[in-house]
């Protein structure tokens, strides 16, 4: 933080502690500026948060008024440094895909909606009744793993350019400036990128190509004719290409058909494809669900890892559950307007939204932390108590130093 280039000549408060107040509000789940500056109020809560995190705490109109000034890149920034220190350090790596990709999830999410016309980046839909909705929405690569991290890497707005525009901005070609950026910041990172229904199409795969990336999207009927065509003849020739996989947990049955055809060739791309049905049946009830999934991959398919390349396309949901849901419903307030005036402020927000929400995981994910999760015990509640501590308790700052001289070692749940 302190790194980051001061805009301002005179200032009470450092860069620093503004930042991290912003980043606090968040991992408190304060959800609204308001609601932390009442907390602030609290003569007890302002010393102890002087004591855990050695900087004061301002007062959130003036964190407001720095991040309307502050280039949204220097938090972008901030957040990628938190990345690479966790990549560094391998904290994540057993997490890798077939041990040596990071699983990477696009999806683009709302953020927020008006009435009237917000700034001139406002992206802009007519219903059909005529009545004009403005919004902001963001397009996200998120690092994601199947014990549930979902760690936001990159973000690129979707946004209209000032000016005059023939066609407005879309998720696509967002999608070439986000994978631009996330070369730029992780250059040798080893990624296989998943992405919804939207992106199998020959831009997306000449991307991946150019920048090195595996891909596993989804595929669903109607997307890509030819492929389906020779899917559907090459289905019929090779019926070795399949296996089924059953698993019994608790009281339901789970059944994977898979089937899987390599090489189809695509405009000089290799493509692969891989189907699971998967059946789920209640063994008290009989009653069956079942579910297809398919997906387009360009790792070639065996019967030693087709299940595991299409749950690794499934997982694309964490992005959403995750990581989306976590951040709209559960405190964050992705869609709270946390700055009406600024579109600058408002992506500042953002950013330390994320950098926030990954401090939280690395806590949540904890086998240490998850001790406390028992029975019908909830994160809402936990927040609850941790926020009531600081607000009447007493922090031992002697016990605080022990602490964080310790070197300690923080081990994720599986
Ligand atoms: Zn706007």
């Amino acid at each position: 933080m302190r790194e980051i280039e001061d805009c301002r000549q005179h200032a009470d408060y450092e860069l620093a502690e503004l930042i991290t107040a912003c980043i606090a509000m968040f991992i408190f789940k304060q959800g609204s500026r308001n609601a932390f500056n009442n907390q602030r109020q609290e003569h007890q809560f302002k010393s102890q948060y002087r004591k855990l995190f050695k900087l004061r705490l301002p007062h959130m109109d003036t964190v407001d008024r720095v991040l309307r000034r502050l280039p949204d890149e220097a938090l972008e920034r901030l957040k990628q440094r938190m990345i690479l220190a966790l990549l560094a350090n391998k904290a994540l790596h057993r997490f890798r895909f077939m041990k040596r990709w990071f699983v990477v999830a696009i999806d683009a999410t709302g953020v927020m909606s008006f009435t009237q016309r917000h700034c001139e980046h406002c992206l802009h839909r007519c219903s059909k009744t005529g009545k004009i909705t403005y919004f902001h929405n963001v397009l996200e690569a998120k690092l994601i793993t199947p014990n549930g991290f979902s760690i936001s890497i990159a973000s690129e707005w979707i946004e209209n350019p000032e000016g005059e525009y023939d066609k407005q901005d879309c998720e696509l070609k967002a999608f070439k400036r986000l994978a631009v950026k996330l070369k730029k910041c992780f250059p040798r990172l080893p990624i296989c990128i998943t992405a919804d229904g939207l992106y199998p199409n020959q831009g997306f795969f000449e991307h991946c190509r150019h920048h090195d990336w595996r891909y596993i999207v989804t595929f669903k009927d109607g997307n890509l004719p030819t492929v389906w065509e020779e899917v559907h003849a090459l289905g019929t020739i090779t019926p070795d290409a399949h296996c089924t996989e059953r698993r019994i947990q608790g009281h339901s049955e789970t059944v994977e058909q898979l089937s899987w055809i390599n090489a189809i060739d695509y405009h000089s791309h290799r493509l692969n494809w891989v189907e699971c049905i998967e059946t789920i049946t209640d063994r008290n009830t009989g009653v069956q669900t079942c579910t297809r999934f398919v997906h387009l991959t360009d790792i070639p398919i065996d019967g030693a890892c087709a299940r595991l390349i299409s749950r690794t396309g499934r997982l694309r949901w964490k992005i959403e559950n995750e990581g989306f849901n976590s951040q709209k419903n559960h405190g964050y307030g992705l869609q709270h307007k946390f700055s009406r005036g600024s579109w600058q402020a408002t992506k500042n927000y953002y950013q330390c939204l994320q950098m926030a929400h990954l401090i939280n995981q690395l806590m949540v994910l904890s086998t240490a932390f998850q001790q406390h999760l028992i029975g019908k015990m909830t994160l809402k509640h936990l927040w609850k108590s941790l926020l009531g501590m600081l607000t009447y308790g007493e922090l031992d700052e002697h016990a605080l130093a022990l602490l964080t001289q310790r070197r300690i070692q923080i081990r994720f749940i599986t």
